[in-house]
């Protein structure tokens, strides 16, 4: 990946304690970006990834005064910051999703006053029509599909909301903005349990307790034949990259095109484990649209990006990592009670 943009650049990344945050830091530093500031809200001790040699501040990047002061000094931006969470979460915060519209645009306020050169934006599939996504066999989505818009409530609406106003922050004011839509992004260091994670990794962590505890059943959300695209971790920080480094583009997908259902997910974790477990199907869940995939043809012929890593190969790496923090924290909770 060219390096000519980062000559000499200081690159801020706001979000960093997460998931795609702390991948992206990690990726940075490896490109040898020598100045890199990693912001969270979340206490330091709780980030997913943190490196010595970066500077890592604890700010809540939803007030004015704290994206100004994560700005100062930096010359690159990367917005990977958000309250978000799979389904589960989305489905049932839909006011705490919308307030991240706060972080992004105090975000492109602060960029904008401070004369940033470039500020990426992570927006998602979620902003998709939800009419053309009713069919477990659904067309891939194309870019234009976002319009007219009917996206996902509240996190789907301040995600298309962002995208549009960092538009008008490039057209109005010259800010150098670039937006993607993930799909679905999974891999190791990201959230797992607690009510916020995406159904990869809470599809790892079900098959692993029932493993380790014996069980023989699984639970899966909705009937499973929901279908969804899941692009690995290492595709999705190399096209964010690609993107953040091209001209400005209306937003662009950045997924995978293989569409799966959540029981085709389950058979390739099963086939990880090394078990075979009886589905409690839940019709109750947060199960969100009926099927969605990526339409990559606009990313393909632009920069030729396409994801390398297939799901077998990414869920396995997943799995091990996943297996690895239950088999601590179990270790952890049977010294803490003896
Ligand atoms: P994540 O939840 O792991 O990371 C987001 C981080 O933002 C968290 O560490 C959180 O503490 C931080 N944050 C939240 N509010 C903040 C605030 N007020 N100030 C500072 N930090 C704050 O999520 P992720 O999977 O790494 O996602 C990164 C970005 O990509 C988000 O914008 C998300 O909406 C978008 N996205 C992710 C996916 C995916 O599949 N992971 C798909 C589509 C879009």
């Amino acid at each position: 990946m060219g390096n000519i943009v980062r000559m000499g650049e200081r690159v801020l990344v706001a979000g960093a304690g997460g998931f795609i945050g702390g991948h992206l830091v990690a990726h940075l530093r490896n490109q040898g970006v020598s100045q890199i500031r990693a912001v969270d809200c979340k206490p330091i001790a709780e980030w997913y990834q943190t490196f010595p040699d970066v500077e890592n501040m604890t700010l809540d990047l939803s007030g004015k005064q704290a994206c100004e002061k994560a700005v100062s000094g930096m010359t690159q931006l990367y917005n990977l910051a958000a309250d978000m969470g799979g389904m589960g979460f989305i489905e049932t915060h839909k006011a705490e999703c919308m307030l991240s519209v706060l972080i992004n645009t105090h975000l492109l306020m602060a960029a904008r006053e401070a004369g940033l050169s470039r500020f990426f934006f992570a927006s998602s599939a979620c902003v998709y029509n939800g009419d053309l996504q009713q069919d477990t066999q659904v067309t891939a989505l194309r870019e234009e599909d976002a319009y007219p818009a009917l996206p996902e409530d509240g996190y789907g609406w301040e995600k298309l909301f962002s995208e549009r106003m960092c538009r008008h922050f490039y057209e109005d004011f010259g800010l150098e903005t670039r937006t993607v839509r993930y799909h679905n992004v999974y891999g190791p260091h990201g959230t797992y349990d607690g009510g916020r994670e995406k159904a990869p990794a809470a599809i790892c962590r079900k098959v692993i307790q029932a493993k380790l505890s014996g069980s023989d059943e699984i639970e899966i959300w909705g009937d499973g034949e929901q279908t969804r695209s899941f692009m690995y971790i290492d595709d999705c920080i190399k096209g964010t990259e690609m993107v953040f480094e091209e001209r400005h583009l209306p937003p662009l997908n950045l997924g995978s095109d293989r569409l799966i259902s959540i029981n085709g997910l389950v058979d390739i974790v099963e086939d990880i484990a090394g078990v075979k477990l009886k589905r409690v199907y839940n019709l109750d869940a947060p199960k969100g649209v009926r099927g969605r995939n990526s339409d990559n043809t606009l990313i393909q012929a632009t920069m030729g990006w396409a994801p390398s890593i297939s799901l077998e190969v990414g869920m396995e790496k997943t799995y091990r990592w996943i297996y690895d923090q239950l088999v601590r924290s179990n270790s952890a909770r049977s010294a803490a009670a003896s």
